[in-house]
């Protein structure tokens, strides 16, 4: 399985950023407080005038039309700009915060959408000749594949592959009613959750990680200071540094992905950096060097390192660009389907649906029509008997000359 960004049929330039939504709320919500705490002082303030003249003492009438008028002048003097405070509040400030919760609640977990396709999600996509990302309204497409025809497809709103996976395989077991029993995916699938989900779901993965070919080059192998290549004592809980110090556990910590999936790190601390002659080659951090590890992931890399060197791992990495990357060249370079026509998440899903549907009757058109030989008098000798008949053939291949 493999992803790619499509661009939506909705405008460049219609961004609604998280960042500055709950930014702009946050300042409007500070305006409203202080101009409701404004208002109720005021109102306070008057209560209390109003209060003592209510308290019960005796009171004489012209006195009492002199406090009259007197509380009149006050009440016209202050009626006045709280009046205004409110209209302010009840036509701007209102439909100002009402607009800034409507956009919450449309982005959910993502960081933007855009105004005229709120189902597309602002992502990165390197389509331009230098392969600079540029940040277009995009769906995030998920296919599988297997001879090149694709099996099964998701979209999504997200825009990195990490945390597609589970969604996609679990939509595959509801359409097929099995699990496959292996998946091969490249590095951008590589996480700790992914490969518990993995094991969970009895699948062999095939799924890279981060670091993966870096780690297999012999100057990274042979580096003393890289964390991976630490001397570590399993029994004890310490791992050794390039000087043979001890790098004593530290504490423990938590990492939440951006799935909400907790990691459990630990640190291990150098005890004495200073004055050590490697350091300027060790590390650049201020006093002692201090290392995270995550050894459950340590543990998943093992397992997924050794599959990937493993005989069948070498043969699912060779064939991995010429089966899924091949289909999204043919659909997005032959075919230039680089950009979606309809807007809303479930009008591209028949989009694409319709896209994958066509690729597969072209890849199996193709296939029955593939020669293996020529036939008596130079005819061409067709893998499938079935379309042995050259009117089925005419009809099979005219409407591909057509297109
Ligand atoms: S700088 Fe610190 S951690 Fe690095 S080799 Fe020297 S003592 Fe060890």
């Amino acid at each position: 399985m493999d992803g790619t960004k499509i661009e939506s049929a909705a405008g460049r330039y219609t961004f609604v950023w998280k960042g500055s939504v709950e930014k702009n709320k946050a300042k409007l919500e500070n305006k409203i407080q202080s101009v409701l705490s404004d208002i109720e002082s005021q109102i306070k303030q008057d209560q209390s005038e109003l209060g003592r003249d209510e308290t019960p003492k005796p009171i004489k009438s012209n006195e009492l039309r002199d406090r009259l008028s007197l509380l009149n002048e006050k009440l016209k003097a202050t009626a006045k700009p709280t009046q205004k405070q409110l209209k302010k509040l009840r036509e701007e400030h209102l439909p100002r915060l009402e607009k800034y919760e409507k956009q919450l609640a449309t982005l959910g977990e993502r960081n933007s959408y855009s105004k005229t396709d709120e189902d597309a999600t602002f992502m990165r996509l390197k389509d331009d000749h230098m392969q600079n990302g540029q940040l277009k309204p995009a769906y995030n497409t998920q296919i599988s594949t297997e001879e090149q025809f694709i099996t099964h497809y998701s979209i999504h709103q997200t825009s990195t592959d990490t945390t597609t996976l589970e969604d996609h395989l679990d939509s595959f077991e509801d359409q097929y009613n099995r699990q496959s029993d292996v998946v091969v995916a490249d590095a951008g699938y590589g996480s700790e959750e992914n490969y518990e989900m993995l094991e969970s779901k009895n699948i062999e993965g095939y799924v890279k990680y981060n670091y993966f070919h870096k780690e297999q080059k012999r100057n990274q192998r042979n580096n003393p200071f890289l964390l991976q290549n630490l001397y570590y004592h399993k029994e004890q809980d310490f791992y050794v540094c390039p000087m043979g110090q001890k790098m004593e556990f530290a504490g423990k910590g938590i990492r939440k992905s951006t799935n909400g999936y907790s990691s459990r790190v630990s640190y291990y601390r150098a005890e004495r950096c200073e004055g050590c002659p490697l350091r300027g080659q060790c590390h650049k951090a201020q006093g002692n060097r201090i290392i995270e590890v995550n050894h459950r992931l340590n543990e998943l890399k093992t397992r997924a390192r050794e599959r990937l060197t493993s005989e069948t791992g070498k043969y699912h990495r060779s064939k991995r660009p010429i089966e899924v990357e091949a289909v999204f060249g043919q659909m997005k370079s032959n075919n230039r389907f680089n950009r979606l026509t309809m807007r809303g998440l479930e009008k591209v899903d028949i989009e694409f649906a319709l896209m994958c549907i066509g690729h597969n009757l072209r890849k199996w058109s193709k296939k029955l029509l593939k020669t293996t030989s020529s036939g008596p008098n130079n005819e061409p000798k067709y893998n499938n008997p079935l379309i042995y008949d050259p009117k089925w053939i005419n009809y099979c291949y005219q409407p591909l000359v057509a297109e």
